[in-house]
């Protein structure tokens, strides 16, 4: 199955495709989930292409297009066009690909940005790195060719309301669980939690999801609210300037309190800041929130 879904040969195909198929059967033991669906309100689908356990599915890529400078949406096709993926929320997926001019295969994590129940396709949103092994390759992608889907993995077990307010705050690329959570909540018209997304990038163009995030906005005023703060904005940008801070959080989300729970997704050094080290508190502590008030993805 592995074998028949990779799409290039190396010299060394034979021993990289059976290490590379135990690294991702380990894996893939290792994070799977145990599929809960709490939080879907449709009738469930009539397949699911990822269920418990390892997937081990190739999608073709349908269509792809850059919606910034540095960051591809890619569309990858169900070869059925009534299943849909069955992801719960949180999910990631993790991928396995074998960049050109790369003499092992990658393994990495993206986050889909569809819903667990639409149908025929799932999206990634991928930013590409200097360098970036996986995310270079998935940037070559051409409509037709294959990615491989290993394993689901869980992050945070949703449950619909069992927070008054989640405060969601994501980094660069790391908005992608943070779209996928706040999308799941308020899609569901059975889950009345208050939802506010801080979004810190590095410059204008970096910002994504403006226009859903606005409609979101439109449609629940006074539930759901996204700040975006960019550390070089451009002169006349309609953004706050600098990084997510205490005086930002202080100012545009709930004091800390029961009821209320955060969710951080962003790169290294913006989780620290926010979350803490082992030497010292983070901006998050500092503010007031016990540490299992808080999620990082
Ligand atoms: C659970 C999870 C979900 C994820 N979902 C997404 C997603 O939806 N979309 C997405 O674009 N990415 C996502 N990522 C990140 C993704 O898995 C890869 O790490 C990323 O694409 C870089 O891989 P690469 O092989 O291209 O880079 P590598 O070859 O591993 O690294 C190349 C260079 O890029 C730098 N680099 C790599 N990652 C980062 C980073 N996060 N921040 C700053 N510099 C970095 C490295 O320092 C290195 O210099 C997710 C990660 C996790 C853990």
């Amino acid at each position: 199955m592995l074998s028949s879904t990779i799409t290039r040969s190396r010299p060394t195909a034979t021993m990289a495709k059976l290490a590379g198929g135990m690294l991702v059967a380990g894996l893939a033991t290792k994070y799977t989930i145990g599929v809960a669906h709490a939080e879907s309100p449709a009738a469930p689908p009539r397949s699911q292409v990822f269920g418990r356990g390892p997937a081990l599915v190739s999608l073709v890529l349908e269509d792809a297009e850059m919606v910034n400078h540095n960051t591809r949406r890619l569309r990858f096709r169900f070869q059925d066009k009534e299943a849909a993926s069955g992801l719960p929320l949180t999910s990631a997926l993790l991928t396995y690909s074998w960049p050109k001019d790369s003499w092992l295969p990658v393994i990495r994590p993206y986050t889909p940005i569809t819903t667990a129940d639409e149908t025929g396709h799932l999206d990634l949103l991928v930013k590409q790195y200097p360098n970036g092994k996986s995310s270079t390759h998935l940037h070559s992608l051409k409509p037709g060719h294959t990615l491989f889907f290993v394993a689901p993995l869980s992050g945070h077990q949703w449950q619909p309301n069992s927070y008054k307010h989640v405060t969601l705050i994501a980094g660069g690329a790391g908005i992608t669980p943070i779209y996928q959570l706040a999308q799941g909540i308020l899609n569901n018209p059975d889950d009345k939690t208050a939802v506010t997304v801080v979004f810190g990038v590095n410059s204008d163009r970096d910002v994504l999801f403006k226009k859903e995030f606005d409609e979101y906005e439109q449609r629940f005023p006074g539930r759901f609210r996204a700040v975006y703060t960019v550390s070089s904005p451009v002169p006349g940008s309609p953004h706050r300037k600098g990084h997510v801070n205490e005086a930002l959080l202080k100012e545009v989300t709930p004091a800390p309190g029961p009821g209320n729970m955060v969710f951080v997704s962003g790169p290294p050094p913006m989780e620290t800041a926010l979350v803490g080290s082992r030497r010292e508190p983070g901006i998050l502590e500092k503010y007031g929130y016990r540490k299992e008030q808080v999620y990082k993805f």
